[in-house]
């Protein structure tokens, strides 16, 4: 299997859930919301399920969703994208972000221009691919691309600029400076643009901005999203790609091998998510502002020097006053759920092996949870301080 790098290990995900469960520990991990999501998007669900909305779906995904998801994006971005043609539902962003991947990268000369820290599954993706990954980095403490890194980085063998924002794992929302230069790149040396922008709906600070508005970007760029993060529904699966027709029908060649369709009766419920009033929207970016601000006073009660992201559910603080000597912090993130009861993702997770050096220190905390369990997590955290 092409895993030159290790891309296929298992998941650290799967590893510190696993001992935050053995040690019943707060997960402040695995990026996985502990409440139920709206009850018109639960009960959408129950009442397809027992209408019998239970087999498979349409391939390009059922015509309600395709609807919402295209009046959502001109509801809140003023975009026009086509449910017919420029829209294909998936089972999560993960089998958009890997099918597109898949679809439109042809083999090793191709490169992907990834910003590092990654989630995960997109060297994985691009492993698949058989391409090759170059990262450009977000350095500790403003978790900022720099535009002259990101220049260096895209040539003409750059197939792929490969983009998320708001971002995981560092909560970056990136600024309208570096979106340009991303779009201004991709048409000097005919790059597509794949954005990744499962957090749209989690931007604390400011309004989304989703790349496909910029001038130029539109005919070059597929746009990732999911219910997941939005409707607190993670175990459901269904995500969406939006674009040109030719790009999402190649998206669509590579999905109808990998799953085919996926999530029958979750894609209604899902649409009528995205129908919700705009105070549903407002309640959940405000939720997450409270969660992130009693988080990042809980770490930096702990002694930590910690990140304010703008956008996603996750913080990262440097926690090198709570390591022992010749620990690194993905040995601490292994040890934590032992020592101190408390979960979290060493940033180590979501870089090439060779530049894991720059993340030594670094932890990911995710803020996607109830405010008297990341309060319990800061006490345990403060308490071995
Ligand atoms: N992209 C990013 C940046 C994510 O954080 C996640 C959620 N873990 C995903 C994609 C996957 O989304 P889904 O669960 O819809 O496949
Ligand atoms: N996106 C979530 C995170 O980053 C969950 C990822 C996963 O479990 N694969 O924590």
């Amino acid at each position: 299997l092409l895993s030159p790098a290790g891309e296929l290990a298992p998941t650290i995900f799967a590893e510190i859930t696993a001992a935050a469960v053995r040690h019943d520990a707060v997960n402040l991990g695995q990026g996985f919301p502990d409440e139920d999501g709206p009850p018109e998007v639960l009960d959408a669900a129950i009442a397809a399920i027992r209408d019998g909305v239970n087999q498979y779906p349409a391939g390009r995904g059922m015509p309600v969703l395709r609807e919402a998801v295209s009046d959502h994006q001109h509801r809140f971005y003023g975009i026009d994208v086509d449910p017919e043609r420029e829209i294909l539902v998936t089972a999560g962003a993960t089998e958009a972000l890997t099918a597109a991947l898949l679809a439109l990268l042809d083999g090793p000369d191709d490169e992907v221009v990834v910003f590092e820290p990654y989630y995960d599954s997109y060297a994985a993706a691009v492993a698949l691919a058989g391409a090759r990954l170059v990262p450009v980095p977000l350095r500790w403490p403003s978790l900022e691309p720099d535009v002259d890194e990101l220049r260096a980085a895209v040539r003409d063998r750059t197939r792929i600029i490969l983009v998320n924002d708001p971002h995981n794992p560092t909560g970056t929302v990136f600024s309208n400076e570096v979106r340009d230069e991303i779009v201004r790149l991709a048409e000097r040396h005919d790059a597509l643009i794949v954005t990744d922008e499962v957090y749209e709906h989690l931007v604390m600070d400011a309004d989304h901005v989703p790349l496909a508005t910029l001038p130029g970007a539109a005919e070059r760029t597929l746009t990732i999203s999911s219910g997941g993060k939005t409707f607190r529904t993670t175990g459901w699966k269904v995500g969406w790609v939006s674009g040109p027709a030719d790009l999402v029908d190649a998206v669509l060649a590579v999905k109808q091998y990998l799953t085919y369709v996926n999530g029958a009766p979750f894609q209604p419920a899902i649409a009528v998510g995205l129908g919700l009033p705009d105070t549903f929207f407002d309640d959940l970016a405000a939720t997450q502002r409270e969660r992130r601000d009693l988080l990042g006073a809980g770490l930096r009660d702990a002694g930590f020097e910690v990140s304010t992201p703008a956008g996603s559910y996750f913080t990262v603080a440097d926690v090198r006053s709570m390591l022992a000597p010749g620990e690194d912090a993905a040995a601490f993130c292994r040890a934590l759920p032992e020592r101190v009861g408390v979960a979290a993702i060493p940033l180590t997770a979501f870089a090439t092996p060779e530049h894991r050096d720059r993340y030594e220190t670094l932890v990911r905390f995710a803020a996607c949870k109830r405010t008297d369990v990341i309060a319990e997590a800061a006490r345990r955290l403060a308490a071995s301080a």
